[in-house]
């Protein structure tokens, strides 16, 4: 299909669609990649060190420097939330416990829908109390993240994306849980599908929907073909300039945490609980599409797919596999994005442009201080450089997009760099006299043992 357009194969078609020569965006993305890897190769130097203290140098480790890929927390090695329990910093300090709010929250609702069902209601009576309870604290965590949104001078969601969302899972039919957003009519019927239980990480991705959500309102009384994303990368950052903005103090304010403790160790610990969903990802971002882009090319060969799927995985992320895995697997179709062809080239510039959109919205809400401890809540000059931002749907270049919110028209690092310098110098220090770093050739060999 993508030589019938024109193009060499659908790699290429892929790469098209960012406003610049296709052959460009592998350069571009490596150029990055280059800004962050030293930050990366930190955190990896850290976990690696304690993992080799809780399992042993020689199961801890593959090859060269390696990290067992099983030992990460996570299929994918995508996120490292679930280590913080080896690599939380400073145990206990400044310790924001949004899902215990959460499930207080819930657990208020469900006393309050069985009250009034009564002392004596049957299971059925009590199961639908449960549901209740369920749907008004999605709900409830919904209006929450519609409140920032709002809160930044931007209108409320309409009547009918309450009607018709899907919040809880519907319990007589199978349907997919994955969080989507959703434009139904480019016009404003809008809708969420998601399967919302009170915890954090459910919680933080509402507000990334209805940065989706926000983005079709602003762009829809555009043509519909400038209905869209300035590039793939800027839908998936919208929301999780949000996310950045929701701080300790953001937390607070809300009722949803205690007071934030202003300690060294809070901070570092804060910043160590972003650094292992948020750094630990861009290697894998990049990786994916490094993989698809052979496939397409022709490169990378159907007899050799598994084997370069875990020689990008070893050069980019610095994982391996424990035991071999030959071509009779096919690891990259355990990620979702795989099968389901969607290109993930996005989320690795997402990543990147969700800390240049943030630092953008800081400088115009007038915030003086460290990048980290930012939020525009509340702050209509930001709400309004945002909101001018997203109306401009794909009308024009990205790059002019960037430059009106930013004030470059570039590409950069720079921003989330600066946002993790805390975290950084402190890795930087606990590393010290470590050898940091991989060798991603010593993997194959290693794993065919
Ligand atoms: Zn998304």
């Amino acid at each position: 299909g993508a030589k019938g357009m024109g193009f060499t194969d659908a790699g290429q078609m892929w790469r098209s669609g960012y406003d610049m020569p296709p052959e460009q965006i592998g350069p571009e993305t490596d150029r990055l990649w280059e800004q962050v890897k030293p930050m990366y190769e930190q955190l990896h130097c850290y976990a690696r060190g304690k993992l080799d203290k809780t399992y042993g140098k020689d199961k801890a480790e593959v090859g060269n420097g390696l990290i067992a890929a099983h030992l990460m927390g996570n299929m994918w090695q995508q996120d490292w939330s679930n280590l913080w329990d080896q690599l939380e910093p400073y145990p206990g300090a400044g310790s924001l416990d949004i899902t215990a709010a959460l499930e207080k929250q819930y657990q208020t609702n469900l006393s309050a829908a069985l009250a009034k069902a009564g002392k004596d209601a049957n299971v059925a009576a009590q199961y639908k109390a449960q549901r209740e309870a369920e749907l008004r604290t999605a709900k409830q965590m919904t209006e929450r993240a519609q409140d920032f949104y709002v809160s930044l001078g931007m209108p409320s969601l309409p009547q009918s994306y309450w009607d018709k969302t899907q919040f809880i899972k519907p319990d007589d039919r199978d349907v997919v849980c994955h969080a989507s957003a959703w434009d139904m009519n480019m016009e404003g019927d809008v809708r969420t599908k998601m399967c919302i239980k009170p915890n954090e990480e459910n919680f933080t991705t509402i507000y990334h929907e209805l940065g989706h959500i926000y983005y079709d309102l602003a762009y829809n009384p555009l043509p519909p073909l400038f209905q869209g994303g300035a590039n793939d990368g800027f839908h998936e950052a919208i929301g999780d300039t949000i996310v950045l903005a929701m701080t300790p103090k953001y937390l607070s304010s809300i009722g949803l945490v205690d007071a934030p403790t202003e300690s060294r160790e809070a901070v570092i610990n804060n910043q160590m609980r972003m650094a292992l969903s948020g750094v630990s990802f861009l290697p894998f971002g990049l990786m994916i599409d490094r993989w698809r882009w052979g496939v397409f090319d022709g490169s990378i060969t159907a007899d050799n797919y598994n084997k370069a799927w875990w020689d990008l995985k070893a050069k980019y992320q610095g994982v391996a596999p424990a035991s071999a895995r030959g071509e009779e697997f096919f690891d990259p179709g355990a990620k979702y994005h795989v099968p389901g062809n969607t290109p993930y080239t996005r989320y690795f510039l997402a990543r990147i442009l969700q800390f240049q959109f943030y630092k953008g919205l800081c400088d115009a809400s007038g915030f003086k201080g460290p990048l980290h401890e930012c939020t525009f809540y509340g702050n209509k000059e930001a709400g309004q450089k945002y909101w001018a931002m997203l109306s401009k749907g794909a009308s024009q270049p990205w790059q002019a997009t960037l430059k009106e919110l930013t004030g470059s028209d570039k590409l950069d690092a720079g921003p989330m760099i600066e946002y993790f310098s805390p975290v950084n110098a402190w890795l930087k220090q606990q590393n010290e006299g470590q050898m940091c770093g991989w060798q991603a050739s010593a993997a194959p060999a290693a794993a065919a043992k």
